[in-house]
C-alpha cells in the first residue's frame, strides 16, 4: 500500500508519532549505542571498544524493547559514564529524516492535533531537540521513560492517551518499529501504520507486512 495521500489524514482529529525513525533520522540513536556509548564506556573502563560493544551488546539483546532498555539512568548506572555528555558532544547527527519537517508542516496546516509520543529518553530528547526545531510542531509529547511504562505495552496506552485527552478511535499513529505499530492497533488505534525507511541513508529498510504502511512521512506529500 505505498500510494498513499495525505487524505489518510483527513477522517483523524489526532495525529499521532513516533520521533526517532520517524520524525528524526533514526542514525543518531544507531551511532549513540553502537559507537560513541560504547567508545565511553571503553575509555572510563580502560577496556578494548570491541570488548565494551560485545558487553553492552549482550545487556542490550536481554532487555531489547523494555524499559530499561530505554532508559539513560539504567546505562549511567551500570556504566558509570556521563550519556548526557556523549549526545550533547554528537548532537549535530541529529536531524530530520528527509521530507519529514515539510510534511509537518503540512500536517500543522489541517486542523487536528499532533502528538508525539516516544520512548525516547525525555533528557535524550531535550538535546536532539536543542539541535532540530521538532517540538514546535507538537501540541504535546510523551517520553515513555517518564510515565514509566513503554509503547510496546497496552499500559502505555492507556496512560498517555487519557492525559493528553485523545480519543483512540479518531487517530492515526505513524511509527517505525513494528512491534509498537501492533501494539497500538491492538489499543484501538484507528490507523496504525508502520514507516519502514527510519534513516536518510538507507541503511535500514524494514520489511513490512502491515496492513498500513509509508516509507517516509514525505509519503503524505509526494503521492498523489
Ligand atoms: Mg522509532
Amino acid at each position: 500500500m505505498s500510494n498513499f495521500h495525505k487524505n489518510i489524514l483527513t477522517e483523524s482529529s489526532y495525529i499521532l508519532l513516533d520521533i526517532d525513525g520517524v520524525i528524526l533520522d533514526q542514525n543518531f540513536d544507531n551511532l549513540f549505542w553502537m559507537e560513541w556509548v560504547p567508545e565511553a564506556v571503553a575509555s572510563s573502563h580502560d577496556i578494548s571498544l570491541n570488548v565494551a560493544k560485545e558487553d553492552i551488546y549482550k545487556t542490550s539483546k536481554e532487555l531489547y524493547g523494555t524499559l530499561p532498555w530505554y532508559e539513560l539512568k539504567f546505562w549511567e548506572d551500570k556504566y558509570k559514564v556521563d550519556l548526557l555528555a556523549v549526545a550533547e558532544r554528537n548532537k549535530s547527527y541529529a536531524m530530520f529524516i528527509d521530507g519529514a519537517e515539510e510534511s509537518l508542516k503540512l500536517m500543522t496546516s489541517l486542523d487536528k492535533k499532533i502528538f508525539f509520543l516516544t520512548n525516547c529518553d525525555s533528557r535524550l530528547l531535550k538535546i536532539k531537540s536543542s539541535q532540530v526545531p521538532l517540538l514546535d510542531y507538537a501540541d504535546g509529547w510523551i517520553s515513555s521513560v517518564d510515565i514509566g511504562v513503554v509503547k510496546e505495552d497496552q499500559d502505555f496506552w492507556k496512560i498517555a492517551l487519557e492525559k493528553l485527552n485523545i480519543q483512540p478511535s479518531k487517530s492515526i499513529f505513524f511509527d517505525d518499529n513494528i512491534n509498537i505499530v501492533n501494539s497500538a492497533a491492538r489499543y484501538g488505534i484507528k490507523k496504525a501504520v508502520h514507516v519502514t525507511e527510519p534513516t536518510n541513508n538507507n541503511s535500514i529498510i524494514y520489511e513490512s507486512n502491515a496492513r498500513m504502511q509509508i516509507s517516509r512521512l514525505a509519503d503524505l506529500i509526494s503521492a498523489d
